[in-house]
């Protein structure tokens, strides 16, 4: 059997189970979608939104780059966030970034990624910059690595409330919530490192005042 004729059996396999539990599981599903969240995360294939937080099908409604970033031109990300928020009135938004990103840690380096990775990578060498001098006063570099992860998830959190979309439902519905989260590979515990709630002020420059 090819290894993607395995997934395609596996499915069968689950769809047979869940029906099992529940004949009207499909039917449910099929004619609702009500999440309460909104998650932002890292591609990377060992962080799966709803394996890691115990959330079934429904219940997260998902966008994942590399290494979690929120940037203002992504239309991909925008079209996302906008419906999330205006149409599906997510109550939370979560980004939720993992220690042990390639993208962080490829990042830091002097390496050429070529073209369309360079230009991705570049947002997080802004963060490094933005935060030089907490960074370089790490010494180690795992530890140093760590802490980019964080401030990243950080600024990823900012970049939404800068958004047009998430300020005119503070305005209007006061939410979402923001919500930064690093996920551990090593020991599968999700750390909450910082939360914005509905309605904060952020620099005066951002704040759009005739939404
Ligand atoms: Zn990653």
């Amino acid at each position: 059997m090819k290894s993607y004729e395995k997934l395609l059996q596996n499915n069968k396999q689950w769809a047979e189970s869940k029906l099992k539990d529940d004949p009207g599981y499909f039917d449910s599903l099929a004619h609702l979608q009500t999440p309460e969240f909104l998650w932002i995360g890292c591609s990377d294939s060992r962080v799966p939104a709803n394996e890691i937080t115990g959330t079934q099908p429904g219940e997260i409604f998902v966008h994942r780059n590399v290494a979690n970033l929120v940037i203002n031109n992504d239309v991909n990300l925008l079209s996302v966030l906008d419906y999330a928020v205006t149409h599906l009135k997510v109550k939370h938004v979560i980004v939720c970034g993992h220690y042990g990103c390639g993208g962080i840690k490829a990042a830091i380096t002097n390496h050429d990624f070529k073209a369309v990775l360079n230009m991705w990578l570049r947002s997080i060498k802004d963060v490094y910059r933005i935060h030089r001098n907490e960074l370089d006063s790490i010494k180690d570099d795992r530890e140093k690595e760590n802490r980019l992860v964080e401030l990243n998830v950080q600024e990823q959190i900012f970049n939404l409330a800068k958004t047009s979309i998430i300020q005119r439902a503070w305005k209007n519905e006061s939410r979402p919530h923001l919500h930064g989260w690093v996920y551990g590979l090593k020991d599968g515990i999700i750390n909450p490192v910082c939360e914005m709630k509905a309605g904060t002020h952020i620099d005066a420059l951002y704040e759009y005042d005739d939404l």
